[in-house]
């Protein structure tokens, strides 16, 4: 409400603004959804349902809000007279402060987004249509077809009724309802939207055109739905145009893709198609259906940690909360989709639903269903099953430390890019081990945001000539994880960057001794180059040694072994305020021409052979080496005017 400005007031009523975002929506309604114009009506009629289910939600608190007429209906009528379609409703109805609220602002906090969405959408050359679906426009999508809308309402339990007039332009009157609009409330209760249709929409007011679109969209809404004036239908009498039972209690096989698909949409408000559709009933101790979805897109407020899951809870066809807390593991809050108890009583108040112990169940139960479903369709269908790894795959991460009782079942839909296929294609960790060496005893990975750089990532030379398979991690979530899980069936998670590996177990053991022993030698000729890079660098390294792991650079940065890894630490920094700064061990390569030539340098430079050491080449260049450690892993370099200088002075030499 708080960007309305109020223009003029009169006794009989007000002319407001429209919110910003209100304004920019309403541009896009008229702009982008050139198509689909029939979708108004879904949105009007889920919007009227919606009604009617909290209306029957309070009436379960106090039945003498629906004393009057305990059946709860929406009329569709047409007037060609007057060139109007009403959406009338007997649901709970809207005061004038929600009628201001709800239709002159957009609370929901994701239409920044979408607009900015949009945009891009609109600067690639991409139909905004689409993501204007994934967010939903509702009650906007009538002024597709509709030059006025004229909302009138009655909240339940208030005597005032309330006119809402807006032409969908700059802002909107609000009223006391006159006697004409008063009466076309469905006896006196809930909400009329009449629309005043334009010429190009003039279809809509055909019967017939009504009747297929009611078919099409909003067969499987609970209400009756009925095509005539409000006072032409008394108790039982005329037909619903739709079958108004709930679409999870009719048999699967009475219901086909397009209901199922038609059904995600009404609940999503959304215009895609679901990925994957499970629709089951659970008998035994506890008892529920549920008909659960996972969408195709991402929502865009998938990592805003105020999101709640999306799972709506019928207590026995009752309507009860679509925010129940609990009812879905945070880290399956993309499912969307309806539960339908048996067991909980119907006037359970929302606030304690958390942590009823029955919705602890069916949270348990709704996982291991959802994680089977994800399991078969890595088998049936791969590149279904590729989509929603790429969109949903992150997020269920997060259960591998926040459930640990379906972290096995977690395991098997969680795939990783690898060594193994160069980072084109997704492993299991199942195929890893499969491939694991005889005597590979951890997995192993290496972590980091950038996938291109951690494929050039030095510290994986060894593994890539011993043919030991890395995975690499790149999403924040991996690093936290792997804190908390040590190991996948017996195996431990080791990182590469981290700690002094023993690449032993490779399948050149034949030529092992002879490396050792030149490993040994070098690492001899290297005993006076180690000493000095470590008094130069002790400020910024834990230690200096001969690495296992290099084969053809010359250099890289590890964490020490007991310390913190190297990625983990700046993902920490980033998210946590983390304080710490854990020094590196900077690994050099024995067998590397460059490291020869330093230790050569560095050999007569030893003060034991009284000579007088060239402290400023051997200086510059262990800053230099540790500065190209910290590039080839995307880290800045701490003095980079002092990199440049060193840098000129080195090629200078060379020149
Ligand atoms: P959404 O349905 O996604 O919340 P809409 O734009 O369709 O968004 O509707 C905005 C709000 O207006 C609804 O959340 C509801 O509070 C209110 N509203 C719309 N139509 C009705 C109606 N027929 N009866 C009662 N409230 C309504
Ligand atoms: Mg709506």
């Amino acid at each position: 409400m708080s960007t309305q400005t109020k223009k003029q007031e009169s006794a009989s009523g007000q002319s407001m603004d429209f919110s910003a975002d209100v304004s920019r929506l309403l541009d896009i309604v008229a702009h982008a959804l050139y198509t689909n114009h029939d979708v108004f009506l879904r949105e009007l009629i889920s919007n009227a349902a919606d009604a009617c289910d909290k209306l029957r939600y309070q009436a379960i608190q106090t039945p003498a809000l629906t004393k009057d007429n305990p059946s709860f209906r929406i009329h569709i009528y047409k007037d060609t007279d007057t060139r109007t379609l009403s959406v009338i409703d007997n649901g709970i109805g809207m005061d004038r402060e929600e009628l201001i609220d709800n239709l002159g602002t957009i609370a929901k906090s994701g239409t920044a987004a979408l607009m900015e969405q949009v945009k891009q959408a609109k600067d690639a050359g991409k139909d905004p249509l689409k993501l204007i679906g994934q967010f939903g426009v509702g009650f906007y999508a009538g002024y597709m077809v509709a030059s006025k809308i004229t909302v009138v309402s009655r909240k339940a339990g208030e005597k005032d009724i309330w006119a809402w007039v807006s032409d969908g332009r700059t802002g909107f009157d609000i009223r006391p309802a006159s006697e004409e609009e008063t009466a076309r409330l469905d006896g006196g209760r809930g909400t009329a939207v009449i629309l005043d249709i334009k010429d190009e929409a003039a279809e809509f007011l055909l019967d017939e055109k009504i009747k297929q679109t009611v078919e099409l969209y909003s067969d499987h809404i609970d209400v009756k739905i009925f095509l005539n004036r409000p006072e032409e239908t008394g108790e039982g009498e005329g037909q619903p145009i739709n079958k108004a039972s709930a679409l999870w209690m009719r048999p699967k096989s009475e219901i086909s893709k397009e209901q199922y698909d038609e059904f995600y949409r009404h609940i999503t408000h959304g215009f895609d198609e679901p990925l994957l559709t499970s629709h089951w009933r659970a008998e035994g101790k506890i008892e529920f259906t549920a008909l659960l979805y996972i969408p195709t897109l991402r929502p865009w407020d998938l990592y805003d940690p105020s999101r709640k899951g999306a799972v709506r809870l019928y207590v026995r066809r009752v309507f009860i909360s679509d925010a129940v807390e609990g009812l879905t593991y945070p880290w399956l809050r993309f499912v969307r989709g309806i539960v339908d108890s048996e067991d909980l009583p119907l006037n359970i108040s929302r606030e304690s639903l958390q942590h009823n112990p029955i919705i602890t169940k069916i949270r348990s139960s709704l996982a291991r269903r959802v994680l089977g479903d994800l399991d078969k369709l890595s088998r049936n269908d791969p590149p279904a099953f590729t989509t929603f790894w790429g969109q949903f795959g992150a997020a269920l991460k997060e259960g591998l430390y926040d459930a640990v009782e379906h972290r096995d079942d977690i395991f098997k839909v969680c795939r990783f890019y690898s060594t193994h296929d160069d980072g084109e294609k997704f492993t299991s960790l199942a195929q890893y081990v499969e491939r694991m060496k005889d005597d590979q005893k951890e997995i192993y990975y290496i972590s980091g945001e950038n996938l291109d750089i951690l494929k050039t990532s030095p510290q994986l030379e060894g593994f890539r000539a011993r043919g030991l398979e890395v995975l690499y991690l790149t999403d924040t979530v991996d690093d936290f994880w792997l804190q908390q899980v040590p190991e996948f069936e017996g195996k431990p998670f080791r990182s590469v960057t981290k700690g002094d590996i023993d690449l032993g177990g490779d399948d050149q053991k034949s030529s092992k001794d002879g490396e050792q022993e030149q490993t040994q030698q070098t690492g001899e000729s290297c005993a006076a180059l180690l000493d000095a890079l470590k008094s130069i660098l002790a400020e910024d390294v834990a230690d200096v040694r001969i690495s296992k792991r290099l084969t053809s650079s010359a250099v890289c940065l590890v964490a020490p072994a007991t310390g913190i890894d190297m990625h983990m630490e700046r993902v920490l920094k980033i998210h946590q305020k983390y304080e710490g700064n854990t020094k590196p061990v900077l690994e050099i390569n024995a067998g590397h021409a460059l490291i020869q030539k330093l230790a050569e340098l560095a050999g007569k430079n030893a003060p034991e052979k009284g000579e007088s050491p060239d402290n400023e080449t051997l200086n510059d260049a262990a800053h230099l080496l540790l500065d190209q450690a910290r590039i080839i892993q995307g880290q800045p370099v701490s003095d980079p005017s002092a990199f440049a200088r060193r840098m000129a002075a080195f090629m200078g030499k060379g020149l």
